[in-house]
């Protein structure tokens, strides 16, 4: 079941008395989530994910706009009428029933022309328990599972339904770093498994990228890019999606473009072919360093760290935004370090230059 989002958007009053404007959460979201897809929200705290994922729900209504499951207008459907799943961090679960009385509970639930046989219960619960790989721990309490079981638990209760759609809210957010790892690659085979079109909120990008068929990367209530989580690293429209994605964060440098050459201060790093001369932003990944003896930046080095598979080389630059840096390098390869001084070259594609007052991409011919 595909998803559309059409000109949707969601104000709130605000109750600051000396402000009168409203909080825009939401401000003009188009999107449409293709069908069997799994989509990341991703953004940082307050940028309007949950608020995206409730009006989806039908547990908010929106001020503007439009939303379609497939070709049906569920703008004003309420959310149980929806046919949606959702999972929240916390887990939600009842204390007092056992896995099973969990996940049986919202078919209990069920009234009129979708009310289900006793049988037919036990099965779409079986089923559903099977999947998320719970099936020996049916008559547990929650107390008695481990956060990681406790949200599969969750996962269950809202499949069960056969949900045309999927809305998970942070979900791996209360779980310990193992249990994120784990639960995420859990997350993407059940939505593999069942191709439910699935919704993702999440303010952590690695996360986000690595399960996601698409992210869309939000700030302040407007999407700033989507696409494939690759394509979007790739290629940022703009600083705040180039430094939002990727671990270690790209790092920015104050930089002017003369004679068709890049500078970063004394040194030029690179041809930029048809761009005229001024002042802008770079932004180089970690991965874009190469170092090399009479590399086109030159750097103050301040420590090697072995990472096992890379080596992170921590430098200084003064025309560096932050007052360090981080170079990710291979560890089979060779760099050379001089007095506490280390030059790189810079690879064209993992350099992105951004207008200073707009922030908006730059492009140029390598
Ligand atoms: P987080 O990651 O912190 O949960 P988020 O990206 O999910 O953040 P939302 O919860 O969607 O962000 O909130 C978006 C904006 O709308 C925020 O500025 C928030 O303060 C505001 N907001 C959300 N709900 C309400 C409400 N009921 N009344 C007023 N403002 C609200």
């Amino acid at each position: 079941m595909k998803v559309v989002l059409q000109n949707l958007t969601k104000k709130f009053p605000n109750r600051n008395k000396k402000q009168n404007a409203d909080v825009i959460a939401v401000d003009n979201f188009n999107f449409e989530i293709p069908d069997g897809k799994l989509v990341g929200l991703l953004g940082p705290s307050g940028c309007g994910k949950s608020t995206t994922l409730n009006l989806i729900s039908g547990l908010l209504q929106p001020t503007d706009g439009k939303i379609f499951f497939g070709d049906e207008d569920v703008t004003m459907v309420p959310a149980e009428k929806r046919g949606i799943g959702l999972v929240f961090q916390n887990y939600a679960l009842y204390p007092h029933l056992t896995v099973k009385q969990n996940i049986l509970f919202p078919l209990q639930n069920l009234k009129g022309k979708e009310k289900l046989s006793k049988n037919e219960m036990e099965k779409r619960m079986a089923e559903a328990a099977a999947l998320v790989q719970l099936d020996t721990l049916l008559d547990r309490k929650p107390s008695e599972l481990s956060g990681g079981q406790q949200q599969r638990v969750a996962i269950a209760r809202a499949l069960v339904k056969k949900p045309k759609v999927l809305l998970l809210d942070e979900p791996l957010s209360n779980l310990d770093a193992r249990l994120r790892l784990q639960t995420r690659e859990e997350i993407k085979r059940i939505q593999q498994k069942t191709n439910v079109t699935t919704v993702f909120v999440t303010h952590d990008q690695e996360e986000a990228m690595s399960i996601s068929d698409l992210i869309v990367v939000m700030k302040d209530g407007v999407i700033q890019q989507s696409g494939k989580p690759q394509d979007v690293y790739d290629d940022p429209q703009n600083l705040f999606v180039a430094k939002f994605l990727g671990n270690p964060p790209i790092n920015v440098f104050d930089a002017e473009v003369k004679g068709e050459k890049l500078f970063i201060g004394e040194n030029a790093v690179m041809d930029v072919k048809g761009l005229t001369d001024k002042k802008l932003v770079a932004a180089i990944r970690p991965e874009g360093f190469v170092p090399s003896e009479g590399g086109s930046l030159n750097c103050s080095l301040i420590r090697v760290e072995v990472m096992g598979r890379d080596i992170s080389v921590v430098a200084s630059h003064p025309l560096c935004q932050n007052v360090t840096f981080r170079a990710i390098i291979g560890s089979e390869k060779n760099y050379q370090i001089n007095d506490g001084k280390i030059s790189f070259d810079i690879l064209p594609s993992k350099i992105h230059l951004f207008d200073k007052e707009t922030e908006k991409r730059i492009r140029f011919e390598a």
